[in-house]
């Protein structure tokens, strides 16, 4: 059943045109009304009994639910077409705006799509050894904590959490997956007198983990680093801020539920439709790193997304 469309031009003050209306939108409308929430009400009310009605207005949402209210009967799907085009200072004629208005309010509810993400709370510290080691100490009661300190660095026996020295040559990924890669790896060997022995340096080690706790003071490690889920980060300077992460970083234990804010659409993707590097804009844009050029297409990484939405501007 095709839905009816209810008009009011609020006491005059704005020129809606029905008939046009009527037909861009291929909705049955018996006219404009002038004031539906008023005098007028019992023609709303009507309409609103009979079911599958559209009132194209918003202000008045609240009197028109008491209605519903009144009569027992399905809530009508409201429009602004007043506030949003039908009162401006604009000269253009409103109808086509109008008519979009009411034409987009029509389109069905994007589907709010999820997913979880689990983190079992191993997280790595990066950062000084005073520092970093002072945090680790801090956590091990909530996360299975592992410290990355320089090549070179002194270590101080613990079987509290562990330690090892490298570089952090990358790290990608994001709560509950993150990839990390170090080079000039060495693990500490537990065990004897003194101070422990380590495993011979090597490049390219990798690992996991669910959390990143960076005090290293210098360049974050992913661009827009504040949208990177699990990737905390503070001034190893600022006891204050070390303190809150700390807090934070002891939150991250469980299930979260991850937004999927976008959907890539090859057929729109200049790009993809080429099927060779034809556009890059929305790479250009896109601050946290999660849209890349895989040879022929683009592809966006939904994990990364934090929905700014820039790539759809
Ligand atoms: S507030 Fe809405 S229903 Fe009331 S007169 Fe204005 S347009 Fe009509
Ligand atoms: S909405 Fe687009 S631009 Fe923003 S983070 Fe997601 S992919 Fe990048």
């Amino acid at each position: 059943m095709s839905k009816t469309l209810l008009l009011c031009d609020c006491l005059s003050s704005q020129t809606v045109d029905a008939a046009a209306l009527s037909k861009a939108t291929g909705m049955a409308c018996a006219g404009c009304h002038t004031s539906l929430c008023t005098s007028q009400i019992d023609i709303a009310a009507k309409a609103i009994e009979a079911g599958d009605v559209v009132i194209a207005c918003l202000q008045e949402a609240q009197r028109f639910a008491e209605v519903v209210e009144e009569l027992e009967v399905d809530a009508p799907q409201f429009i602004d077409i007043r506030d949003r085009a039908g009162w401006t200072d604009d000269t253009a004629p409103t109808t086509p705006k109008m008519a979009a208005l009411i034409a987009d309010g029509m389109l069905p509810e994007p589907t709010y799509r999820s997913v979880d993400v689990v983190s079992e709370g191993t997280c790595l510290i990066i950062g000084a050894p005073d520092v970093a080691l002072a945090t680790a100490q801090s956590l091990v009661e909530t996360l299975s904590v592992t410290v990355l300190l320089t090549p070179g660095a002194d270590i101080v026996p613990t079987h509290e959490y562990d330690v090892m020295l490298g570089k952090l040559k990358q790290a990608s990924g994001t709560i509950g997956q993150f990839e990390i890669k170090i080079d000039a790896f060495q693990q500490s060997l537990l065990g004897g007198r003194g101070t422990p022995g380590l495993t011979a340096p090597r490049d390219g080690a990798l690992s996991h983990c669910d959390i990143i706790l960076d005090l290293t003071g210098g360049t974050p490690l992913f661009p827009a680093p504040e949208k990177r889920d699990g990737y905390l980060r503070a001034d190893p300077k600022s006891q204050p801020a070390v303190a809150k992460t700390i807090f934070a970083a002891s939150q991250l234990v469980g299930t979260f539920e991850k937004p999927l804010y976008v959907r890539m659409e090859p057929t729109l993707c200049a790009h993809s439709r080429a099927e060779k590097p034809a556009c890059s804009n929305c790479l250009n844009v896109c601050p946290t790193g999660a849209i890349f050029s895989v040879g022929e297409h683009v592809s966006i990484d939904p994990m990364i997304c934090a929905g700014c939405g820039a790539c759809a501007a």
